[in-house]
């Protein structure tokens, strides 16, 4: 394949509703650009028909590319296979849901041409519950106060990225990957406009509650270990109070004599210490079962098909 100027790497994972349209409004797009390009999708172990369709897409326009995986490994595993596979002088990550406006590639190509290696499209909230809202208000102030880097709310995985970006973004060995905070951490020179948010052409979000709190999790423990030392104040403040507390209980039981009374107090602090020690001891497993998943060494997702292997099984006519 001759020079490519743009790769647009799309995670799908169970999107065979929207999966055709979304095609063929990113190829409208990419065609108005006038430039060299391919499209890298990743299969993140869909259970519907979306292999199948990515097949027939790449299978119809060898400038369509996909891979498979072998199971759903989660989006993080799709964005770093799409990266990997993506061969751009500049890249750009996109939801195959519509959610990400194939337009506003335009925009960011044009920044691009300013020389932003990192060029993010931030959506605003709009449109989304109040609750939504304010829990994810409140979750970036928190990680803006105990993350090394930053991360901004709406600024999403929506972006278009220099090949050094790139490769900058693949040198990371981590196993557990936060993109959010890994985008940020590689610098360079970043520029971001925001777009009205749009919700979901079809099909269902992955993210439930759950998920979403995980995420939090994971993206407060990936980037430093402020929680744990945070922990250890907490724990020395707590038992220099109950040092200072039992000085005074020495005093009072020498000067009045001992008192049964006092029971309750012996209840609570224990219960109370009780609980901190558990939140400590789950803050420093967080840490050990990261460093164990690190020294596992597996790899982040395995490959079932692509669209050179599905070649040569002759799974689809050339
Ligand atoms: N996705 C994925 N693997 C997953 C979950 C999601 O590749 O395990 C893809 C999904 O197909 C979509 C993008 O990631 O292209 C965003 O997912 P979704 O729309 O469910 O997330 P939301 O927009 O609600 O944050
Ligand atoms: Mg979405």
């Amino acid at each position: 394949m001759e020079e490519c100027q743009i790769s647009v790497v799309v995670p799908c994972f169970n999107e065979e509703e929207v999966i055709n349209t979304f095609h063929c409004a990113l190829m409208w797009v990419l065609g108005e650009t006038r430039r060299s390009f391919e499209i890298c999708y990743v299969d993140d172990g869909s259970r519907d028909s979306t292999r199948a369709q990515l097949r027939a897409l790449a299978a119809a326009d060898q400038r369509v590319r996909y891979l498979s995986f072998s199971r759903n490994f989660g989006k993080e595993a799709a964005m770093l296979a799409g990266l990997r596979m993506s061969r751009g002088a500049a890249v750009a990550l996109m939801d195959a849901d519509l959610q990400h406006p194939p337009g506003l590639l335009h925009r960011m190509l044009e920044l691009r041409h300013h020389g932003y290696d990192q060029v993010v499209a931030r959506r605003d909230r709009s449109g989304e519950g109040v609750l939504r809202r304010a829990a994810s208000s409140a979750y970036y102030r928190a990680m803006g106060r105990c993350m090394d880097v930053d991360v901004v709310d709406g600024e999403g995985d929506f972006r278009l990225l220099s090949r050094r970006a790139v490769d900058a973004v693949l040198a990371l060995p981590e196993a557990n990957r936060f993109s959010k905070g890994i985008f940020s951490w590689i610098g360079f020179d970043t520029v971001s406009f925001s777009y009205h948010n749009v919700s979901r052409a079809a099909g269902r979000s992955k993210w439930g509650g759950r998920r979403l709190l995980n995420y939090g999790i994971d993206g407060l423990i990936s980037f430093n270990s402020r929680p744990l030392r945070l922990v250890i104040y907490v724990g020395l403040a707590l038992a220099f109070a109950a040092f200072a507390y039992a000085l005074w209980i020495a005093a009072v039981v020498v000067a009045h004599g001992a008192e049964v009374p006092g029971f309750a107090t012996l209840l609570i602090a224990i219960v109370a210490l009780g609980g901190i020690q558990l939140a400590t001891l789950g803050v420093i497993g967080e840490y050990v079962g990261r460093i164990y998943g690190e020294t596992k060494r597996r790899p982040l997702y395995v490959v079932r098909e692509t669209d050179e292997s599905a070649h040569r099984a002759g799974a689809v006519p050339a």
